[in-house]
C-alpha cells in the first residue's frame, strides 16, 4: 500500500478499502457509509458516478476506448478546453497530475532552450524524480537546475531568479498554497502579478500547476480571479469527474515547443475519460459548480468554527472553503487530528486529518449537517482527552 493511503498512517478505525461510491458517500468495504469529504482526494468535483458523465462514458466505452489513435471525442475536449481556459490557445492530453506537471516543465525548456527552472519550497507537483517530496532513490542529477523559492515571497523568487540567470526556463507554482500538514494560504495578487512580469521580463514561462485546484476555484483557471494569465497549466484530478486524464494547456507562444516534445503514453489517447471530461466541463459550467462548492464549504466552515469554540477547541480553517485544511494549536504529532477524525468516521463522516479535503457538487446541506455532527462527535472526544484545547 502507498504510504499516504496506508491505513495504518491514518486515524484508528479508517478503512483501507472502499467498495462503492455514489454522490457524496462512500462505503467501505464492510459496508459501512461514509459522507466523503475526500473525493478521492480532489477528481470527484460533481459527485460519484454522475450520471451524465458515466452515461457519456459509457456512449463512449460501447464505441471503443483505447484505439491505435485518439477518437474524434478529443478534438471536442481540446476545443472545449480552449473556449473554458482564459489563457489557453492548445491543449494536450495525458493521464494523471504529474504527467501534466511534467510536460509543462519540458515544453518550457523546449520552448526557452534553457534548463532552469524555479520550484517552490514544500510544493507539490507529483510523484518523478523531479518533483518527490520523499529523497529515496533520488539521484540530485535528478534535481539539477532547479532554484527553491517560498510561495507568496516575490523577493525570494527574484533571487532564485537571480540564481537561474540566463538559464531561467520556467518558474512553476500551485494555485494556491496547499503544501502537506502547514496552513493553506491564497495567492497573493502582487505576488502572482510579480511573478507573470517577471516571467515577461526574463522570456520565461510561467507555469500554473492546476491540478489540485482546477475547476474548483474558477472555471477558466484558478488565476483568473487574480487576472493573471500563465504561459502553461497543469489539469488533472477534477477534469475527468474520477476518470484518468490530465490536460496541459498552453499559449500560442509554446504552440510550437509543445509540438517539438515527445509526449506519449499508451493510454493517453484512451476516449473513455475524454467523453467523461467533456461531459464534466459542461457539467461544471451549466450546473454552477464553483459557486455551489463555495457556498457549501462556507457553511461548513462557520459551522466547524462555531462548533470549535463552544467546546473552546483552537482549531485552524485554512484555504479555499471548498478544498479545506483543518489543524488544531498544539498539535504537532497529529495526535488531536487523528483523534478527531477517528470519531467523526465513527459518526460517519470520512475527514483527513493532515491533508486538505475536497467538497464535491453532490453535496448537500444534509451531508453538512452530518458532517457538522460527527464533527462534533470529534471535539467531544478531544475534550475527553488531556492536553485538548
Ligand atoms: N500537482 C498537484 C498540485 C497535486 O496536488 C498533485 C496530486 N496530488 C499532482 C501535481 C500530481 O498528480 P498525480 O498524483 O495525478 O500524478
Amino acid at each position: 500500500m502507498w504510504g499516504h493511503l496506508h491505513a495504518a498512517r491514518l486515524p484508528d478505525g479508517y478503512p483501507q478499502f472502499f467498495a462503492r461510491a455514489e454522490g457524496g458517500h462512500v462505503w467501505d468495504a464492510d459496508g459501512r457509509r461514509y459522507v466523503d469529504l475526500m473525493c478521492a482526494w480532489g477528481p470527484v468535483v460533481l459527485g460519484h458516478r454522475d450520471p451524465m458523465v458515466e452515461a457519456a462514458a459509457a456512449r463512449q466505452a460501447a464505441l471503443g476506448d483505447t484505439l491505435n489513435g485518439p477518437a474524434p471525442v478529443m478534438v471536442d475536449l481540446a476545443e472545449r478546453l480552449v473556449d473554458r481556459i482564459a489563457h489557453a490557445d492548445w491543449a494536450i492530453f495525458a493521464k494523471n497530475g504529474t504527467d501534466a506537471t511534467t510536460g509543462c516543465v519540458t515544453i518550457a525548456r523546449a520552448a526557452t532552450g534553457r534548463r532552469a527552472i524555479l520550484v517552490a519550497e514544500g510544493s507539490y507537483h507529483g510523484a518523478l524524480p523531479w518533483c518527490t517530496p520523499v529523497p529515496a532513490g533520488v539521484t540530485p542529477e535528478d534535481r539539477a537546475h532547479q532554484h527553491r523559492f517560498r510561495y507568496n515571497d516575490l523577493a525570494s523568487v527574484e533571487a532564485a531568479a537571480d540564481a537561474a540567470g540566463q538559464d531561467l526556463a520556467g518558474i512553476i507554482v500551485t494555485a494556491f498554497r496547499h503544501d502537506n500538514v502547514v496552513d493553506q494560504e491564497s495567492p497573493d495578487p502582487a505576488f502572482a502579478r510579480g511573478l507573470r512580469a517577471l516571467c515577461d521580463r526574463r522570456g520565461a514561462a510561467l507555469i500554473l500547476d492546476d491540478v489540485r485546484a482546477g475547476f474548483r476555484l474558477h472555471p477558466a483557471g484558478s488565476w483568473e480571479g487574480l487576472g493573471v494569465r500563465p504561459d502553461l497549466s497543469a489539469f488533472s484530478k477534477a477534469l475527468g469527474n474520477g476518470h484518468a486524464i490530465a490536460a496541459i494547456t498552453g499559449r500560442e507562444a509554446l504552440r510550437d515547443a509543445a509540438a517539438r516534445v515527445f509526449l506519449t503514453g499508451s493510454f493517453w489517447c484512451a476516449a473513455v475519460p475524454m467523453a467523461a471530461a467533456l461531459a464534466t466541463l459542461d457539467a461544471l459550467a451549466t450546473r454552477a459548480v464553483v459557486p455551489r462548492l463555495a457556498a457549501l464549504g462556507q457553511v461548513l466552515r462557520e459551522g466547524l468554527a462555531e462548533r470549535a469554540r463552544a467546546f473552546g477547541i483552537g482549531l485552524r480553517q485554512s484555504g479555499p472553503p471548498s478544498m479545506p485544511l483543518l489543524l488544531f494549536d498544539g498539535d504537532a504529532d497529529f495526535r488531536l487530528g487523528r483523534a478527531f477524525c477517528a470519531a467523526a468516521a465513527q459518526a460517519g463522516a470520512y475527514l483527513h486529518p493532515r491533508h486538505n479535503m475536497f467538497l464535491c457538487a453532490a453535496h448537500d446541506e444534509a451531508d453538512i449537517a452530518t458532517v457538522l455532527d460527527a464533527a462534533e462527535a470529534g471535539f467531544r472526544a478531544l475534550r475527553a482527552m488531556p492536553g485538548a484545547g
